[in-house]
């Protein structure tokens, strides 16, 4: 198949790359390289079945192609609080682009939608039949709002043009190839450790994420665009563990000596967030296989190769 992959440059839009190019798809990455770099899909340049194209969602394309996935939009709240404006608009003039081009040559699409849209919720764990508790003025609201907007018209052209649609709800998700300056807690949390800097713990540490590893999650994806299902359908690890816990365990893993070091909440951090992934399990036989300690070495090792001289001496000894 033909398969265009929006935000293919960045960190799961590569990983999904390596995943359709290994099973002999002509790929085309489509990026803005806002926050994805070149870097990531280097092993694939040259190949005759790849295209990259540097081109920015805002504005419509034509290309033929049989799947979309649909990816592009900054996933970190330090890079889309930026310019929430321009993160609005990737979110919904993005999307209806790139729905329209779904219409047009009658591409199965598929959303990356987010778990941010139940923002801080009041059911826990949460099931796709959550509504949500989303602050609509917020400073995440750019992001959280966006991608409800994103789902709406994912829906709205499924139901008045037909288009094919996947929609995916994404959990908290991490690995190799996030950016240093990623901002997000287990990239933050492993640089510092490895640069031997105090880690930074937002508010008292007591909120919690549930960590999926980047391989799982891009497992349900395939999975999820090859079923029947239009969604949403959650994907996460529902192992949950509050950012203390997570500091104290990368501070073992990495550095024993490294401070934490407690700093004000942002506003709207929701306080808990935990997948139920029945229906990915009864629907897709998916579930989570890494755990999160043998995905934190994994990434750790990524970050230590690509930080080189900036780890610390005691951080190399370990
Ligand atoms: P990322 O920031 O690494 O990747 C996003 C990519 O989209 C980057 O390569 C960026 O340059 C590109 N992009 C952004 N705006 C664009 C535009 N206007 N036009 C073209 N390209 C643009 O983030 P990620 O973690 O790989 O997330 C990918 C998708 O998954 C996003 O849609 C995000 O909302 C969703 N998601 C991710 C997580 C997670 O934990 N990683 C959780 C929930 C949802
Ligand atoms: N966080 C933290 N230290 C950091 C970065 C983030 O304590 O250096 C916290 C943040 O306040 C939030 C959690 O970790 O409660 C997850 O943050 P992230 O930005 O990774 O994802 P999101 O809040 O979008 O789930």
């Amino acid at each position: 198949m033909r398969i265009l992959v929006t935000g293919g440059a960045g960190f799961l839009g590569s990983h999904l790359i390596d995943r359709l190019m290994v099973a002999g798809h002509d790929v085309i990455c489509l990026d803005n390289f806002y926050t994805g770099n070149k870097q990531n899909v280097l092993q694939w340049m040259g190949n005759p079945k790849f295209d990259l194209i540097r081109h920015d969602i805002t504005e419509p394309i034509r290309l033929e192609v049989d799947q979309i996935y649909h990816l592009a939009c900054p996933a970190s709240p330090v890079h889309y609080q930026y310019n929430p404006v321009k993160t609005i608009k990737t979110n919904v003039l993005g999307t209806m682009n790139m729905l329209g081009l779904a219409k047009r040559v009658k591409a199965r699409f598929f959303l990356a939608s987010t778990s941010e849209v139940y923002g801080d919720p009041e059911v826990h764990p949460q099931p796709e039949s959550y509504r949500g508790n989303v602050n609509t003025i917020g400073i995440r609201s750019c992001y959280d709002e966006g991608k409800r907007v994103a789902e709406t018209l994912a829906f709205d052209y499924h139901r008045q043009n037909e288009v094919d649609v996947r929609v995916v709800r994404i959990f908290n998700t991490y690995g190799p190839r996030m950016l240093e300056n990623d901002g997000r807690v287990v990239s933050n949390l492993i640089v510092q450790a490895l640069k031997g800097i105090p880690l930074t713990i937002y508010g008292d540490g007591s909120q919690t994420r549930s960590f999926c590893y980047a391989s799982d999650l891009i497992e349900g994806f395939i999975r999820l665009m090859n079923c029947d299902y239009v969604g949403p359908v959650n994907i996460g690890n529902p192992g949950e563990y509050t950012i203390l816990q997570l500091a104290k365990t990368i501070q073992d893993m990495v550095n024993p000596d490294v401070a934490l070091k407690f700093e004000p909440l942002p506003q709207d951090d929701p306080r808990r967030r935990k997948p139920d992934i029945t229906l990915a399990q009864e629907l897709l036989d998916w579930e989570p296989t890494v755990p999160l300690q043998e995905g934190l070495s994994r990434t750790i090792a990524d970050f230590r190769q690509r930080l080189g001289s900036e780890v610390v001496a005691s951080a190399v000894l370990r």
